[in-house]
């Protein structure tokens, strides 16, 4: 079957042009959407504006209320929900179901969780202004701009918007041209709890609509995607000092060490690298073993993922490449490790069967390969020999990706997972930090800065506000003409006496 693309706009000119969004499974559509340009994405912002301070003002109990009934509607629609995600993404039912669990959790937590960790609190004045009551809360930014990727396109984005929205601003999101559906969802739902201001918008349209987003002057932008879309976006923000953040690719590492449970290892490296048809940004794409296991490893990743079939019915072990042109990049790495002395042990390039492609697994693969150094973006993994576990953190570290990783240690995890570059680690079992919603989200180097999810996630959405206020006349006062040499004297000697042994 020939994969499609979604439609480019077919309608004239002074008409809302729309696209249409293709079920990647059949390539039927599914619905259509306007073509937003750069005047209805500055409308949106415009609108916001005042829907901001609506928000802002209904304080954090009043959010909580409207995000907590949020969420119960959408528990009550899940159903619903899930078709249409597997329907834009051709991702299996329990790939969609997990999904939108993790995303009901994350709300849940961002609501729970906004009053304890940007509300107004004490902070402690110090010796030399005790004087003074001192206080820090976070405020709002005001109009947060989301873009979003298609490969988790509720719960990616949903990692900005509910953690954006609990902090007190409005947010209007672009999702991916390939799921759009999935955003408009998104936005009528949250409508019908918050019907009095467009709070929560939806743009759609292709990356121009994207690109409008960035230079309509919103407050923050929150971008996931891949790396190259991210400089741009980046680029495009300079221009009005816009502030990013910035959740780009990756080509995370599994590491199994030499006192690893290599059965556990086996069984989270075939998971974590071909669920949703390996299209995560914190998949496993490199596992490095170390010698003592690597046989027995190898023997049981090979049992289990030639046992996986892709498929586009509700209980297929996972769903088609999604994105068409991720098709020749996946095809490409397979090719270019085959051509550089790499062996596959599951599958080969005739696993390639665009829209779907099966388990490829491939093993002695020089470390230059495109299949090593770049994102693949399917269900492929790359099985690599090393002496002991402290190669394989060396090696690990070796590319400038740095998302996730795992590492399967009976004795050392923890010791091994703080060696890692890069912003999350599970140790014995994979993904684990995604659905802890206490846990910040995001990556170093080219997967991005900045946070999603936790306590950083929250504040990634506010400024901290830092208010002093004098509660009685100090003894000693330098900061004022009127101090005198003694009063700096004696500030100096006090200074000398607390901070000088
Ligand atoms: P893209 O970078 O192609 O697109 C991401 C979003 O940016 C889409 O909504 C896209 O719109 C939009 N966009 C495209 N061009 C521009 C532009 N010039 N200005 C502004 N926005 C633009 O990524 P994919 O959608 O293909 O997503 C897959 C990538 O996302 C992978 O690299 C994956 O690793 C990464 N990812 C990272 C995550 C993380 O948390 N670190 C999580 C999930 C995915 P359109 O689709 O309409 O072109």
């Amino acid at each position: 079957m020939t994969q499609t693309a979604p439609t480019k706009p077919s309608r004239a000119d002074g008409e809302q042009k729309r696209f249409a969004s293709l079920d990647p499974r059949t390539g039927e559509v599914i619905a259509h959407h306007p073509v937003h340009g750069e005047a209805d994405v500055r409308a949106a912002v415009e609108s916001a504006r005042p829907a901001a301070v609506f928000w802002a003002g209904l304080g954090f109990d009043g959010r909580r209320t409207r995000l907590d009934a949020w969420r119960r509607l959408l528990v009550k629609r899940l159903d619903e929900f899930q078709t249409l995600i597997s329907a834009e993404t051709g991702k299996s039912a329990d790939d969609a179901r997990t999904e939108l669990a993790l995303v009901i959790d994350h709300l849940h937590w961002a609501a729970r969780q906004a009053p304890k960790t940007l509300g107004k609190r004490k902070v402690r004045p110090g010796m030399l202004m005790y004087n003074h009551a001192a206080t820090l809360e976070y405020l709002p930014l005001g109009v947060v701009g989301v873009i979003g990727p298609w490969n988790y396109p509720a719960f990616t984005p949903m990692g900005s918007i509910a953690y954006a929205l609990a902090a007190g601003n409005a947010v209007v999101f672009k999702p991916s041209e390939f799921t759009p559906g999935v955003g408009v969802f998104l936005g009528a739902t949250f409508a019908e709890v918050v019907p009095e201001h467009p709070v929560f918008q939806v743009v759609t349209g292709f990356g121009e609509t994207g690109a409008a987003l960035c230079a309509a002057g919103v407050d923050k932008l929150a971008f996931t995607g891949s790396t190259p879309t991210g400089r741009k976006v980046m680029a495009s923000c300079a221009a009005t000092l816009t502030p990013v953040l910035v959740e780009c690719g990756g080509k995370d590492p599994l590491i199994v060490a030499e006192d690893a449970d290599v059965r556990g290892a086996a069984e989270a490296t075939v998971w974590g690298g071909i669920f949703n048809a390996g299209q995560t940004c914190a998949g496993v794409e490199r596992v490095y073993v170390a010698d003592a296991v690597y046989d027995e490893f190898v023997k049981l990743v090979v049992e289990k993922a030639k046992k996986l079939r892709p498929g586009g019915e509700p209980d297929a072990d996972f769903g088609p490449i999604t994105m068409p042109k991720q098709v020749e990049i996946i095809k490409s790495h397979v090719a270019d490790a085959l051509e550089r002395g790499g062996r596959a042990v599951v599958g080969g390039l005739e696993s390639i069967r665009p829209p779907y492609v099966e388990p490829v697994v491939l093993v002695d693969v020089p470390d230059d390969s495109t299949a090593v150094t770049d994102e693949t973006f399917g269900p492929t993994l790359v099985l690599t020999r090393v002496a002991d576990a402290d190669e394989a953190v060396r090696r690990a570290n070796s590319l400038p990706y740095g998302l996730g990783a795992t590492v399967f240690s009976r004795n050392r995890g923890e010791e091994l997972a703080d060696k890692l570059r890069c912003g999350m680690v599970s140790v014995n079992s994979v993904l684990a930090y995604a659905s802890v919603p206490g846990l910040p989200f995001g990556g170093v180097g080219d997967s991005g800065f900045g946070r999603i999810h936790g306590e950083d996630g929250l504040r990634e959405f506010t400024y901290a506000h830092a208010v002093t206020r004098k509660r009685f006349a100090a003894a000693l006062n330098p900061m004022t003409y009127e101090r005198g040499s003694r009063t700096i004297r004696h500030v100096v000697r006090l200074v000398k006496v607390l901070y000088g042994r």
